[in-house]
C-alpha cells in the first residue's frame, strides 16, 4: 500500500522529521558525505523516517549530470539508512557552497494517506515504484538480494526547494536485514 508524503510546510533545519531540505542528521562523529565521482561534497536532499530507520538522501550538485547522479551504483549519490536513535546534525564542511550543499528551503514530508487534498506530493512511501521507463530495482551490495521499495521523491512544486531528477521522480530501496540503501532516478 502507498502513502503519499504531502507538503507539509516549513520547518525546521534540523527537525526530525521527514523532510526535503535542511541539514543532515547523523549518528555522532558521521562526516558529510562525498561524491565517489568527483569528490566534492554532495548536496542533502532529503531524509525518510522509515520503520526501519531513517533514510538519508545526498546527490552531487556540482557536474549535473556529469557525476551520473541517476545511477545508484555510481557514486555520484548517497542513501544511508540510519538508525533511529542518536541522530544529530552532520558538521557542514568548512568552507563548501551552501547553494551545493543543500536545497534553498526545508519543508515538511508528511505522510497523510492516499488524497493529496489539493497539497502538493513530495513523494510516496511504501507500495510498487511507479517506474518512469523500466523496472530497474537494485540489488544490495552486501547481500545481492533485490533490495525493497521504501519510497519515491517527486522534485517538488516549488523552485528553491527543487530535487533535480531531470524532471523525473527518485526511487529509494533498503535491505533491511543488511542495513543498505539505494537511490536512483528516471526521467
Ligand atoms: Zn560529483
Ligand atoms: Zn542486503
Amino acid at each position: 500500500m502507498t502513502t503519499l508524503l504531502l507538503d507539509g510546510g516549513p520547518v525546521a533545519q534540523d527537525a526530525p522529521v521527514s523532510r526535503t531540505g535542511g541539514v543532515p542528521l547523523g549518528p555522532a562523529g558521521m562526516v558529510w558525505p562525498v561524491c565517489r565521482a568527483c569528490a566534492g561534497p554532495l548536496r542533502f536532499l532529503a531524509q525518510i523516517v522509515l520503520d526501519t530507520g531513517v533514510l538519508a538522501l545526498f546527490m552531487c550538485a556540482h557536474r549535473p549530470g556529469e557525476c551520473e547522479q541517476w545511477s545508484p551504483s555510481a557514486g555520484g549519490n548517497l542513501a544511508l539508512l540510519l538508525p533511529a536513535e542518536g541522530l544529530a546534525p552532520v558538521p557542514v564542511p568548512r568552507g563548501a557552497d551552501p547553494e551545493v550543499l543543500g536545497l534553498g528551503a526545508v519543508r515538511a514530508a508528511v505522510p497523510a494517506g492516499a488524497a493529496a487534498d489539493g497539497r502538493a506530493v513530495l513523494g510516496s512511501l511504501g507500495g510498487e515504484p511507479d517506474w518512469l521507463q523500466y523496472d530497474e530495482t537494485p540489488d544490495c551490495p552486501a547481500c545481492a538480494r533485490p533490495m525493497g521499495f521504501a519510497a519515491g521523491l517527486e522534485e517538488g512544486p516549488d523552485p528553491v526547494t527543487a530535487m533535480n531528477f531531470g524532471s523525473g521522480k527518485a526511487y529509494a530501496h533498503v535491505c533491511g536485514g543488511c542495513g543498505r540503501a539505494a537511490l536512483l532516478w528516471q526521467c
